[in-house]
């Protein structure tokens, strides 16, 4: 779950990271009132959830409320890169020495966490990553260590920065490491970290990534669940209880187990298709479960076809032929479902289809039959 910016920085100062002080904005005249309150010269900042908004003319400095309105004005409602702004960030205007790059971040195949610092931040990481890689300073740490100072300051020393930038940079690192870790965060990034005239090392941005694996321990995300964004095709997944995630094909995948649905995706990409999503319905799904998933699929504009891939364990494929002609009567398809069934009851269940098939539905004996026989129905 990806955080606004000035939800990532309440986060930041609850750990004790400098931010700028500052304050949200849905209208313009929140905006002045806020900047009011707070202190001239400020930022504001359009909140949406991609980065480059500076470049888009999302953010603008300020130095009286004249001005506040006119960029408040020009800001919301603004796109940038497919993001409607709704909301702003009102904050205090830093003056910038110097910009870093600071993140903490997973490194799945060394199984350790993965920091990088660089002194070449403001910038696009990934441009900089690419043309000199050299100058990003990067440290694995193993959970069960943490983050001692002195390995951080070894660290900060091999990234370069400014001398007058050490030890508070130092201090914003192992804070911005208990934030990763105790804050079950899958990332956090600050880009510019900057050091100010007067030698403070500060955070001027922040984009935090929640890992919600951990949500049963944090109460306090519940006010995140009213903030995100989410797709319209996700949103309702989400409603149903179901394990979604929108993607650009046309084929409607539904499978159970991630893994199952995983090799689905494969498979059809492997055969000439384009999945339009990932959707499990996980172990033991019945009938109903199967009907809300035909459902949210047929509602995807962009499905041309729907691929039902189960293998039967603790699902029963009976209960899912009933599910799949259940969900016919209640929705009016717009494609055709292609469906394999395997494992427990697969005859049973195979019967079952065979009494309803029709040119909208039709069975498959293999995964690989199937695929073909839906991408095939996608290009038509
Ligand atoms: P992003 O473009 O979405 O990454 O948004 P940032 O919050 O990182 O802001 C982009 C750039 O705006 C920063 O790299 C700074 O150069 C500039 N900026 C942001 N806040 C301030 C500020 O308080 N003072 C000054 N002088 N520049 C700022
Ligand atoms: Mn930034």
């Amino acid at each position: 779950m990806d955080l606004f910016e000035y939800q990532g920085k309440q986060l930041f100062a609850r750990y004790d990271i400098p931010v700028s002080p500052g304050a949200v904005a849905d209208t313009v005249d929140e905006a002045v009132a806020a900047a009011e309150r707070i202190g001239y010269p400020v930022v504001v900042k359009a909140q949406v959830q991609v980065g480059g908004r500076g470049k888009a003319g999302g953010i603008k400095l300020a130095g009286g409320a004249d001005e506040v309105r006119e960029h408040a004005g020009n800001i919301l409602g603004m796109d940038i890169r497919g993001h409607a702004v709704r909301r702003l960030w009102i904050e205090r205007a830093s003056d910038i020495a110097e910009e870093y790059y600071a993140s903490f971040t997973l490194d799945r195949s060394a199984k350790l966490h993965l920091g990088m610092l660089s002194s070449r931040g403001g910038v696009d990481i990934e441009q900089v990553a690419e043309e000199s890689p050299e100058a990003i300073a990067r440290i694995h740490v193993d959970p069960v260590d943490g983050l001692t100072e002195e390995r951080c300051r070894s660290w900060v020393g091999q990234a370069g920065l400014n001398p007058a930038a050490v030890d508070g940079a130092v201090d914003v690192l192992v804070k911005l490491y208990r934030c990763y870790t105790d804050g079950d965060a899958d990332l956090v990034e600050i880009n510019p970290l900057i050091l100010t005239p007067d030698g403070r090392v500060h955070a001027l941005d922040a984009k935090v990534s929640l890992d919600e694996n951990a949500d049963f321990r944090h109460p306090e995300w519940e006010e995140y669940a009213a903030t995100q964004v989410l797709d319209a095709r996700e949103r309702e997944a989400k409603e149903k209880g179901l394990n979604y995630i929108g993607l650009d094909g046309t084929v409607g995948i539904i499978g159970n187990g991630a893994g199952l649905v995983m090799s689905t995706l494969d498979i059809v990409n492997e055969v000439g298709g384009q999945a339009a999503n990932f959707l499990d319905v996980g172990g033991g799904a019945g009938a109903d479960l199967l009907a809300n998933a035909v459902e949210v699929i047929n509602n995807d504009p962009s499905v041309r076809s729907i691929l039902v891939n189960i293998f039967g364990g603790i699902t029963k494929c009976d209960e899912v032929a009933h599910g799949i002609v259940e969900a016919l009567g209640r929705v009016e398809l717009r494609s055709p479902i292609v469906v394999r069934l395997a494992g427990t009851n697969a005859e049973e269940g195979r019967r079952i289809l065979a009494e309803h098939e029709s040119d909208t539905l039709i069975a498959q004996p293999t995964m690989l039959d199937a695929a073909r026989k839906a991408v095939e129905l996608a290009a038509r």
